[in-house]
């Protein structure tokens, strides 16, 4: 077994050795603590039969954490000055592939038509850029991916907005979307000390399982989202008020949206943050005719 890179010691022997400097533009917050990716692969269920997708494989940290433990690694990095760096620090292993591309420009179905066609089991496992953590999970989610999920490391903020329950301080649309594709649940904390540099917020592991089938039933997705999207627009609205300044035609259609609101027995004056997902499911049938 070789030494892993993610001590503080090999890290900044390895930084030094190429002379490499940080990009905080790019989240690049690297981590120094083996035990702490060890279990991120452990709660990713990672085996010899898991093609493991990585974002973001910095000098190679978790990246070869994954080579040890899965079939192949499929990893993106944006940063081109890390690609000789990995060449370096992953050559004991011949089961990592390494893309040299901004994931979010990533055609995500044909790499894995390409690099991992021959998995029986597909897992995104990373620690996110911070910057772009959102849109990267939305791409993987909306995306419909063949993959089991996602374990990733963001800001314990994100994290703890993913996995909300209706009601709180957290919840919101991204809950709902989050929630809508997959089952999610913060797996652990992470103080900031085990990443070089320190990030100036705490951090997270989430995990999050897709489902096989949503848990609500929702005549028309893009209706179901504009719903959810316009009931949280200002947190302070009612949820009638929201609806009808944020829908596009919302404002002609308050009479409508109203009766649809007293017919499902949805108090106008509740707040968007008190609808679970079974409630935005049933508005957004009931005002789908009217906006889809
Ligand atoms: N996996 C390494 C670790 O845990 O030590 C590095 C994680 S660091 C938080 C995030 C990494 O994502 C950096 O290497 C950064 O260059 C890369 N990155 C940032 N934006 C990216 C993007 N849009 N696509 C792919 N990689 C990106």
């Amino acid at each position: 077994m070789y030494k892993d890179i993610a001590t503080p010691g090999r890290t900044k022997e390895i930084l030094e050795r190429y002379g490499f400097s940080f990009k905080k533009s790019l989240g690049q917050n690297f981590l120094i603590d083996a035990n702490i990716l060890r279990k991120i692969v452990d709660v990713a269920d990672i085996s010899p039969d898991t093609g493991a997708i990585e974002i973001g494989p910095g000098i190679g940290a978790l990246t070869e954490q994954l080579a040890r433990r899965a079939k192949k690694v499929v990893a993106f990095e944006i940063d081109g000055r890390l690609l000789p760096i990995l060449a370096d620090t992953l050559s004991p292993y011949d089961n990592v592939r390494i893309f040299h591309q901004d994931v979010l420009k990533a055609d995500l179905h044909a790499v894995i038509a390409e690099e991992l066609a021959d998995v029986s089991d597909r897992m995104v496992v990373a620690n996110l850029p911070y910057y772009v953590t959102t849109p990267i999970i939305m791409k993987l989610l909306t995306e419909r991916l063949p993959i089991r999920g996602m374990v990733v490391m963001l800001q314990k903020e994100v994290a703890d907005r993913l996995a909300a329950k209706p009601g709180t301080k957290d919840y919101g649309s991204l809950t709902i979307a989050v929630q809508y594709y997959t089952e999610a649940e913060v797996v652990m904390t992470v103080p900031r000390t085990v990443f070089m540099p320190q990030p100036n917020v705490d951090s997270a592991v989430i995990r999050l399982v897709k489902r096989q089938h949503p848990p609500v039933v929702v005549d028309d997705e893009g209706v179901f989202f504009q719903v959810v999207r316009a009931s949280f627009a200002q947190r302070r609205k009612t949820l009638f008020n929201n609806l009808t300044n944020n829908l596009p035609g919302g404002k002609e259609n308050k009479e409508q949206i109203e009766r649809v609101l007293v017919a499902l027995g949805i108090d106008p004056r509740r707040r968007g943050e008190t609808l679970d997902i079974a409630e935005f499911a049933s508005l957004s049938n009931a005002l789908a005719p009217l906006f889809g």
